[in-house]
C-alpha cells in the first residue's frame, strides 16, 4: 500500500492523512491508494532506459568510425543528459505514463525524420538520382521549399532544446507537482538523438549532399 501521490509506503497504518504529503487514505478503500502492481511502469522504463544507453552507445561508436567524431559528440552531449534525466526521472513518476505526453516529447524528433527522409524521397523522384553537385542546381521550386523546410525541421528544434531544455529541467525539479516532468524530458532528449542518429542510416549520395 503506497501513497497515490508521493509513494510513500502506507503499510501497518490507519485511515488519514499521508505523513509525507498529507493526502487522504483509507486502508478499506482501493481507490485510495496505490498497491505495488502500480508502480510496474517504473520497471518497465528502466529496461526502455537500459535500451536506448545500449542504442546509443552503438550508434556513437559506429559514428566515430564512419562518420568522424562531430556526430558521435552530439550523440553523447544530447544522449547523456537525456538518460539521466530519463533514469532519474523514473522515481518521480506517480502514476503510469500519459502516452500524450510521450507522443508530445517525440514531436521534435518525428519532424526531423519526417522531413529527412520526405526530402530524401522528393529529391531522389524529382532528380532521378542523388545530386551530382553539391548546391541547388537544378531543383525545381517545390524541391527548393522541402529543402528549407528540411533544414529547419533539422537545426531549428536543435536550438530550441539546447536554450529550453536545461531550464525545463530545473522548473520541473523546482515544483513538485511538475518533477515527472523530467522524466519525459529525458524521453526528448533521447528519442532526439536516436532521430539524429537515424538521418545518418540515409543513402549515401543524400548524406554526402547533404553535408555540403
Ligand atoms: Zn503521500
Amino acid at each position: 500500500m503506497h501513497c497515490r501521490d508521493c509513494q510513500y509506503d502506507l503499510s501497518g497504518l490507519g485511515a488519514g492523512p499521508c505523513p509525507e504529503c498529507g493526502r487522504r487514505f483509507d486502508p478499506g478503500d482501493p481507490a485510495s491508494f496505490v498497491t505495488e502492481r502500480g508502480f510496474e511502469h517504473h520497471r518497465r522504463q528502466v529496461w526502455i532506459g537500459v535500451a536506448a544507453a545500449v542504442l546509443l552507445a552503438a550508434m556513437a561508436i559506429w559514428f566515430r568510425t564512419t562518420s568522424g567524431f562531430g556526430l558521435s559528440y552530439l550523440l553523447v552531449v544530447t544522449g547523456v543528459p537525456g538518460l539521466l534525466a530519463f533514469f532519474g526521472g523514473i522515481p518521480l513518476l506517480r502514476r503510469p505514463l500519459s502516452p500524450r505526453l510521450v507522443a508530445c516529447s517525440m514531436i521534435p524528433a518525428i519532424l526531423l525524420v519526417g522531413a529527412w527522409y520526405t526530402l530524401a524521397i522528393h529529391m531522389y523522384l524529382s532528380l532521378g538520382g542523388w545530386p551530382a553537385n553539391i548546391g541547388n542546381a537544378g531543383f525545381s521550386s517545390a524541391l527548393n521549399i522541402h529543402v528549407e523546410i528540411a533544414q529547419h525541421c533539422f537545426w531549428l528544434p536543435s536550438l530550441i532544446l539546447f536554450v529550453t531544455w536545461p531550464i525545463a529541467v530545473v522548473v520541473f525539479a523546482v515544483v513538485r507537482r511538475w518533477r515527472a516532468g523530467i522524466h519525459y524530458l529525458g524521453i526528448v532528449a533521447i528519442v532526439w538523438a536516436l532521430a539524429f542518429g537515424l538521418t545518418q542510416l540515409g543513402p549515401d549520395g543524400f548524406l554526402y549532399w547533404w553535408w555540403d
